[in-house]
């Protein structure tokens, strides 16, 4: 399916309205046939990827960042790699997964963007961890710590896309830490500086020309920085 610029703008504009976990969901949600539901409930390494290759498809691979390093506060240029980041996995996520323990299986299925709404005001991450739990493996409630956190281990070894970790070196201190990088934030906010530049255009040459916004956005990208080139020079 292609969407268009307009329908670019209306999308993200919708995600804007949602809590911060959902936002995401929103600019997966007109690629998928279970619209905002099915994206708000694929396991979060899977929507990961989706968003990976979301942004590879509308603005590249590339994916420009600056990091502070938590040492000296030196600003690290750094540029990823949508292709690079993303972990192979079945195209399919799992629906339910089990643990052993005691002789007893344990099921549980792998947190998505629902779980991190229903925890996101939670500031205690001790609190938070148990409540992911409770929802994700309602029959672990019961068990000991270790048995939990088994769960926890599994979980995580089952989703590894859903904590995106890099590893980072100060090329001024040296310090060495892991950085947590966030697709879903980080393609929210291009789309973001996007729809910006874009409404920008639509204002310059709704100004000069007198069109009007599906006009000018109904134009080809090209077309419409030759008008600009135009109305600037
Ligand atoms: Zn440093």
């Amino acid at each position: 399916m292609t969407l268009t610029a307009l329908d670019w703008l209306d999308t993200w504009e919708r995600s804007q309205t949602l809590p911060l976990p959902l936002r995401p969901c929103a600019l997966l949600a007109p690629l998928m046939p279970g619209g905002q539901a099915a994206a708000e409930q694929l396991p979060l390494g899977w929507r990961d990827r989706q968003l990976l290759q979301l942004h590879a498809a509308l603005f590249g691979p590339a994916l420009p960042a600056t990091v502070a390093c938590p040492a000296c506060n030196e600003r690290l240029e750094i540029t990823l790699d949508c292709h690079a980041l993303q972990i192979d996995a079945p195209s399919e996520a799992p629906r339910e997964l089990s643990v052993q323990w005691q002789g007893e299986r344990i099921s549980y299925r792998l947190p998505d963007s629902r779980d991190l709404a229903a925890l996101q005001h939670e500031t205690d991450t001790q609190a938070a961890q148990s409540r992911l739990l409770q929802r994700c493996a309602p029959a672990a409630i019961t068990l000991p710590d270790l048995a939990r956190e088994e769960i926890a281990a599994a979980m995580a070894q089952a989703d590894p896309q859903a904590a995106t970790l890099l590893d980072l070196q100060c090329p001024n201190c040296a310090e060495q830490w892991d950085e947590l990088f966030d697709i879903g934030v980080y393609l929210d906010d291009a789309l973001g500086q996007w729809s910006e530049r874009l409404l920008d255009q639509v204002h310059v040459l709704a100004q000069a020309y007198g069109w009007s916004e599906t006009q000018i956005l109904a134009l080809s990208p090209n077309r419409r920085a030759r008008y600009l080139a135009r109305v600037l020079s």
